[in-house]
C-alpha cells in the first residue's frame, strides 16, 4: 500500500491528512508531530488565557484517537523527524521522550512543519518569567505562572496580532500593562490612522504603551528598554514574530525561495517531486504582486494543507495564490486588512491612491449601528482594487471579505459600487460602506471630488499653503482642531465666500469627509478651482496624529475615554448614570435633539438634550404651551421637524435654533 507521510500535525499537516483521506481509503497515512498534541487551534491560546473560551478541552480539535478512529490516520506525537532521506524516501525521527529513534517510509511526503516564535538573543531572555505563545505546552505554562505568581505587571515585547491579543487576555486577567513595541506604531502592516484606532483603544483600557521603542535586556523585576528607560515587571512576552522551520527541508537540499522560505511550484510541490509542502514555512505567491512572499497565517495554510494533500496523492490542484486579509480585535475594537497597504503598492510600482470613509455599519436608527471606517486603495492606471483596511466596533469582518473577494475577482473602484449587497436595518445601510467607499474613490479619480489623505497632511499644507476651513461644530472644534484652520459653519461659508482670497488653495475639513465633500461641490460650482476634501475628516487627521504625529503640524487629540473590563464576561463597564436635566426658571428653554452621544461631545449652555421620539411627551409634561422653546440639532434639519411635533400638540412660541454652529453663535459657551 501506497505511504503518505506528514511532518507536523497542526493546521496543514492535519488538514492534509484528512483530505486524503477522504480522497483515497487505501493509502497508508502516517502523522509525525513533535509537540504533545495535533490539530489543536492555536488562534485561540489568547483567548483561553484571557477566559473567553471557557474549556482547555475545546481548543482541541483532533486527538490521535480521533485521527486514527475517524480517518485510520496513524498519528505519532512527541516525535521530531531530524533526517529526510530523500534517495530511499525515508524520514528519520526521534521520541522527545524516551529519545527511541524510528523510521518512516515514504511514496509521498508533506512538510507541513510550521514556524516558530523568534526569541532575540538578549540578555535575560531565558528568566523564569519570560514566556512566548505558541503551542498549548506555552499556554498552560503561562496559565501556571499567573495562578502560582499573581504577577501584578507584564510587559509584552510586540504590538503585532498575537502581542495584541495577549495584551487584552493580561488585562483581563487584572494585570497593569505596558506594550513595547519597535515600529512607531502598533499593528506595522496597517495605515497609521487605522492603527491609531487601535492605539486609542488600548489607551481608553489603560494599557501603557512605548512605541519606537525595543527590548534590550530583562531583569528580574523589569525590562531595560532601548530609549534608555526601564519598566518595572513581572510577567514578560515576546511576540515579536515568527521564523519558518527549515532545517530538516535544507539538510535535505530542497530549495529555498527567495524570501528564504520554502519554495513550491503552484501544485505545492518542492523540488522534489515527492515532496509537498503547506503553512507557514512555505512562499507563495501574492495575488496582486504576482511575488512570491511568506504569509504565516491559518487560513492559507489550511487551504493549502488541502491541496497538499490532495496532489501528494497524484492529483494536480492549483494553489492560487493569496491576496492576504487579516483581522484583530483588541478589547472591543476591530482592524484589519486585505491585500496591499498604500505604502507596499507604491513600493510595489503601482500608481496607487486611496481614500478613507467613515459610516455606520447599518442604519444609524437601529440599535448597536457604529462607524465603520474603509480605506481603499486602487491602482490608477487600471483602477482595480488593490487594497483595503477596515476599522470599528461592528462589521468589520464582512467588509474585509467583500474587499477581499473584490481583490480576487479582480474588481474595479466602479465594480464595488454596483456589488449589491444585502440590507435590512439590523445589519446594513442600502449603501454598504464599501459601496460608499467605492463612490468616494471614483469621485477622487475623477476629479469631482479632489480629496487627500491624512497622512499626506503635513505635506499638502507645506507645499500648497491651503486655507483650511474646519466646518465642525465649534465645540468639537474647540477641543481639537488643526493648528491655524478656520471654524467656519456651512451656513456662514456661503455667505461669506467673497472673504477667501481669490485663486487660494482650500482644504476643507469635516468630522469624517461627508459634509467637507458636500461643501466641496458648492464651493467648485460658485467657481472655485482648487478645492481639497481631507479624506475621513479630522477623525482620521486624529488617529493619524495618534498613531504616528505629524513633524510640525499641531493636530489636537481627543482625551481619552477611561473603559474598564466589568467581569468575567468581559463587557466593557461604561455606563454612564443619567443626570436629571434641568429647565431653567427664566428665559427660553434650549432642546438639543441630537442623539446623546452627540449631545455628550458638548451642547449649548443650559440647553436639555431631548430625543424627537419622545419630544412631544416631554413637553406635555412641561405643561406651559406659551413658554418660549428654541429647538436645534447638528443641522437644523431635525429640529425643523421638532418645532412641528411641538406646534401639533399646542405649543405657541417654537422655534427652530438651527444649527449647534449657529446656536454658539447665539447662545456663547462661557
Ligand atoms: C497564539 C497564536 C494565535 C494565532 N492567531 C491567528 C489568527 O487569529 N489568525 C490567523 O490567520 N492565524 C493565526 N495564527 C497563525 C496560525 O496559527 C498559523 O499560521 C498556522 O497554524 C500555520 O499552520 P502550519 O501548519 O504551517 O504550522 P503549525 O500549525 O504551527 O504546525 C506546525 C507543526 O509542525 C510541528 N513540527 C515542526 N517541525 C517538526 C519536526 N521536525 N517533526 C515533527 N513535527 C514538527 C510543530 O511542532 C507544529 O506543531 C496564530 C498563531 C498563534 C501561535
Amino acid at each position: 500500500m501506497k505511504e503518505l507521510l506528514i511532518i507536523g500535525g497542526v493546521a496543514s499537516g492535519a488538514t492534509a491528512a484528512a483530505r486524503a483521506r477522504r480522497l483515497n481509503n487505501d493509502v497508508n497515512i502516517t502523522i509525525l508531530e513533535a509537540g504533545a498534541d495535533v490539530s489543536f487551534a492555536n488562534c485561540g491560546l489568547p483567548y483561553y488565557l484571557g477566559g473567553d473560551i471557557e474549556y482547555r478541552s475545546s481548543l482541541i480539535l483532533a486527538s490521535p484517537e480521533t485521527f486514527d478512529d475517524q480517518y485510520k490516520v496513524k498519528v505519532y506525537t512527541n516525535t521530531q523527524a531530524i533526517e529526510i532521506d530523500r534517495e530511499n524516501k525515508i524520514v528519520k525521527a526521534v521520541n522527545t521522550e524516551t529519545k527511541e529513534q524510528h523510521t518512516f517510509p515514504y511514496d509521498s511526503l508533506i512538510l507541513a512543519q510550521g514556524g516558530k516564535p523568534i526569541i532575540p538573543p538578549l540578555k535575560g531572555v531565558d528568566k523564569k518569567h519570560v514566556f512566548q505563545l505558541w503551542t498549548l505546552k506555552d499556554m498552560d505554562e503561562i496559565d501556571l505562572f499567573l495562578y502560582e505568581n499573581n504577577p501584578k505587571k507584564a510587559v509584552v515585547v510586540g504590538g503585532g496580532f498575537i502581542g495584541l491579543e495577549m495584551v487584552e487576555a493580561l488585562v483581563k486577567r487584572g494585570m497593569e500593562v505596558t506594550l513595547v513595541e519597535m515600529a512607531p506604531q502598533v499593528l506595522p502592516n496597517l495605515e497609521g490612522e487605522f492603527a491609531g484606532f487601535i492605539t486609542k483603544e488600548l489607551l481608553d483600557y489603560g494599557v501603557k504603551l512605548k512605541l519606537g521603542t525595543s527590548l534590550q535586556e530583562v531583569e528580574d523585576d523589569k525590562v531595560i528598554l532601548s530609549d534608555g528607560t526601564s519598566v518595572e515587571t513581572d510577567f514578560v512576552l515576546l511576540s515579536i514574530g515568527v521564523r519558518p522551520t527549515l532545517q530538516l527541508a535544507k539538510d535535505a537540499n530542497l530549495e529555498l525561495g527567495k524570501t528564504g522560505s520554502l519554495l513550491v511550484n503552484e501544485q505545492l510541490m518542492t523540488n522534489d517531486p515527492a515532496i509537498f509542502a503547506a503553512g507557514d514555512m512555505v512562499e507563495i505567491e501574492d495575488r496582486v504582486l504576482g511575488k512570491h512572499i511568506r504569509v504565516p497565517l491559518a487560513g492559507p495554510a489550511n487551504r493549502q494543507g488541502r491541496i497538499a494533500g490532495e496532489n501528494a496523492l497524484g492529483g494536480s490542484r492549483v494553489y492560487k495564490g493569496t491576496s492576504t486579509s487579516s483581522i484583530v480585535k483588541v478589547f472591543e475594537a476591530v482592524a484589519g486588512s486585505t491585500g496591499m497597504s498604500l505604502k507596499a503598492a507604491r513600493d510595489a510600482g503601482f500608481s496607487a491612491d486611496a481614500i478613507v470613509i467613515h459610516k455606520v455599519s447599518h442604519t444609524a436608527y437601529y440599535k448597536g449601528a457604529e462607524m465603520v471606517s474603509v480605506m481603499l486603495i486602487w491602482d490608477r492606471a487600471t483602477k482595480k482594487i488593490l487594497g483595503g483596511q477596515v476599522a470599528g466596533y461592528v462589521g468589520i469582518d464582512k467588509r474585509i471579505d467583500v474587499l477581499a473577494t473584490a481583490i480576487a475577482g479582480g474588481l474595479t473602484i466602479e465594480d464595488l459600487g454596483e456589488l449589491g449587497l444585502s440590507y435590512a436595518p439590523p445589519f446594513n445601510s442600502p449603501n454598504d460602506p464599501v459601496n460608499m467607499a467605492s463612490f468616494t474613490a471614483v469621485n477622487h479619480d475623477t476629479g469631482f471630488s479632489p480629496s487627500i489623505l491624512a497622512q499626506d497632511l503635513e505635506l499638502f499644507v507645506n507645499a500648497k499653503q491651503p486655507v483650511v476651513i474646519d466646518l465642525r461644530d465649534p465645540i468639537t472644534f474647540s477641543k481639537a482642531h488643526v493648528y491655524s484652520s478656520n471654524n467656519i459653519s456651512q451656513g456662514s461659508l456661503r455667505e461669506n465666500l467673497d472673504r477667501i482670497p481669490e485663486g487660494a488653495p482650500i482644504l476643507l475639513i469635516s468630522d469624517d469627509g461627508q459634509k467637507s465633500h458636500v461643501v466641496l461641490r458648492m464651493l467648485k460650482g460658485s467657481g472655485f478651482d482648487e478645492v481639497y476634501n481631507l479624506s475621513g475628516g479630522y477623525t482620521s487627521i486624529e488617529r493619524h496624529e495618534r498613531a504616528i504625529g505629524y513633524k510640525h503640524l499641531s493636530a489636537g487629540l481627543f482625551p481619552i475615554t477611561k473603559k474598564k473590563i466589568k467581569d468575567e464576561t468581559g463587557l466593557t463597564d461604561d455606563v454612564e448614570v443619567e443626570e436629571e436635566q434641568q429647565i431653567a426658571d427664566v428665559g427660553p428653554v434650549i432642546i438639543d435633539v441630537r442623539t446623546p452621544m452627540e449631545f455628550n461631545l458638548g451642547a449649548v449652555p443650559n440647553a436639555i438634550n431631548v430625543g424627537l421620539d419622545v419630544l412631544k411627551r416631554w413637553a406635555q409634561e412641561l405643561g406651559d404651551h406659551d413658554r418660549e422653546i428654541i429647538i436645534y440639532c447638528a443641522t437644523g434639519a431635525r429640529s425643523s421637524y421638532g418645532v412641528r411635533l411641538l406646534q401639533q400638540v399646542g405649543f405657541t412660541n417654537v422655534s427652530n435654533g438651527g444649527s449647534l454652529h449657529e446656536m454658539i453663535e447665539r447662545f456663547p459657551l462661557d
